[in-house]
Parts: C-alpha cells; sequence; structure tokens
C-alpha cells in the first residue's frame, strides 16, 4: 500500500448508545490511515464488532477516549484483560490510550479495582491526555490528531484526524451545540456527528439531528455522518430532520458500515 497518499477508512463499529440492542452496538469507530488502525471510543461490545470487521485487537495501536461514560469505555478493561491472556497472540507493539485531562486518574481508578489484570507489561501500555480546556494536538508517525474541548462532560473532547494525504475525519463523541465543533471540523472530509435523539426529544449535552446539520454546514464538511443513536431515533426520519440545515452528503451510521475518504 502506497502510505504517502493513502486516505482514511472508516468503520463504524457501533452507532448506538447504552441501550441494548442487536443492530446498534455501543460507540466505537475503527478507524485505518497510513497502516495504523485506531479506535475511537470502545463501548460494550467492541471486541466482537472489530471480529466482524476482520480486526485484531492487537491491530489496534491507539484509542482515543471521546469521554468516559461507560457506552464510550466499557470494552476498555475487558480489551486489556484480553490482550494478557490472549491464548496465543502476544502484543509487541505498545498501545497508546489517549483522552481528555482525568484519564490517568481514571485509569489508576480501574487499577484500585482491577489490580494487575489491567496491567500490560512495562511499555506496552502508554496513556496521554489531552487539554480539555483549549485545542490540543498530538503527531504519530502516519497521521496527526488535534482536539478541541466539547459540551458533554468535564473531560469531553472530539478529535480530528489527518492522514498522509491531508484528508481529515472529525469525531465528535458526545456534545451540545458548539462552536469548537465547527472549528475543529471546518473544511474537513468527513464528520462523524453524534445525534443521539430526534429534534422535538432534544436534551442538554446531545446534538439532534437538525443541530448536528447546523454544524455540519457551518463548518462545511464535505460529508456528514450521523451516529449514537437512541432507538427513538429509529422511528422518526432522522435525515429529514437534518435537511432542515443541512443540503451536503449525508450517511446515517449502521454498524459495521465502511466509509473510504481520500483527499
Ligand atoms: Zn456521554
Ligand atoms: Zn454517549
Amino acid at each position: 500500500m502506497d502510505l504517502e497518499n493513502s486516505g482514511i477508512i472508516v468503520t463504524i463499529l457501533g452507532s448506538g448508545t447504552c441501550v441494548p440492542s442487536l443492530q446498534r452496538s455501543s460507540c466505537s469507530v475503527l478507524l485505518e490511515v497510513g497502516g495504523s488502525a485506531l479506535l475511537f471510543d470502545s463501548g460494550p461490545g467492541t471486541m466482537r464488532r472489530l471480529l466482524e470487521a476482520n480486526t485484531s485487537i492487537f491491530d489496534i495501536s491507539h484509542i482515543f477516549y471521546s469521554h468516559f461514560h461507560p457506552d464510550h469505555t466499557g470494552e476498555l478493561v475487558p480489551l486489556i484483560f484480553s490482550t494478557k491472556y490472549s491464548g496465543g497472540r502476544q502484543r509487541r507493539d505498545t498501545l497508546t490510550v489517549a483522552a481528555g485531562s482525568g484519564l490517568l486518574d481514571f485509569f489508576g481508578k480501574l487499577k484500585d479495582v482491577y489490580g494487575h489484570w489491567v496491567e500490560l507489561e512495562s511499555g506496552l501500555l502508554n496513556l496521554v491526555e489531552l487539554d480539555n480546556k483549549r485545542r490540543d494536538s498530538l503527531r504519530f508517525t502516519n497521521f496527526s490528531v488535534e482536539s478541541a474541548p466539547m459540551a458533554h462532560n468535564d473531560e469531553s473532547i472530539a478529535y480530528r484526524i489527518t492522514g498522509p494525504d491531508g484528508s481529515s475525519v472529525v469525531y465528535s463523541g458526545d456534545t451540545d451545540y458548539t462552536d469548537n465543533l465547527i472549528d475543529l471540523a471546518k473544511g474537513a472530509e468527513l464528520l462523524i456527528c453524534e445525534s443521539a435523539l430526534p429534534d422535538h426529544m432534544r436534551v442538554e449535552g446531545h446534538l439532534t439531528p437538525s443541530l448536528a446539520g447546523q454544524i455540519a454546514a457551518k463548518s462545511e464538511v464535505k460529508k456528514l455522518v450521523l451516529t449514537h443513536f437512541y432507538p427513538e431515533c429509529d422511528q422518526v426520519d432522522v435525515a429529514q430532520q437534518c435537511r432542515k440545515s443541512y443540503d451536503g452528503p449525508l450517511i446515517l451510521a449502521e454498524d459495521l458500515m465502511q466509509i473510504e475518504v481520500i483527499r
């Protein structure tokens, strides 16, 4: 594969929420960029969906958490435990886990409960905290990541990943309407945006289809994917609600859907 000019392959692993569903697993997105496989959130069920996407936990080099709600982080402990007791295969490369400020404290508390069951051999687990009060960034060999604070939890951040060919994918995580997301997503090839509840059921801390559409329109993204659907979303015409504010390319996420992003 020509890594220099390659784009980004997005696989929706979970388009749902905390509500148990056979159709919509909890929040998680797989991103393949520059030869690396990254996870964005890992709600319960993520490892099974990864298998369905023909990806092993050992292929994952980075996990980026938008925030610590269980429907976004629930599979972290099982994933580390599976890494330790994998029945054959071993992790050789470091797993980097990144999130907003508070990650070290969060992981420290998991360790208080699970002890050495969530410890990997020295050097195999790298925890990175990003600023949750202002824009921040990280550079890796084949891709770069920018983050911005979101309006949901204290630690909530969204991510913008830019691949070797310059194409960008933005992952909102959970958020209410915020200019920070519009700024972060400016001109991106793809915005994967939460749209938790239909317009008439709007709650604080989350977006609706028409609000997500407003953000997509203002940031002039090339394509919008709506995800993080509570079951109520499957009772209404989500696309029509989004069309009140956005007329660009629109995709409603389904589990295991793949989207190729090239510049
Ligand atoms: Zn949340
Ligand atoms: Zn959520």
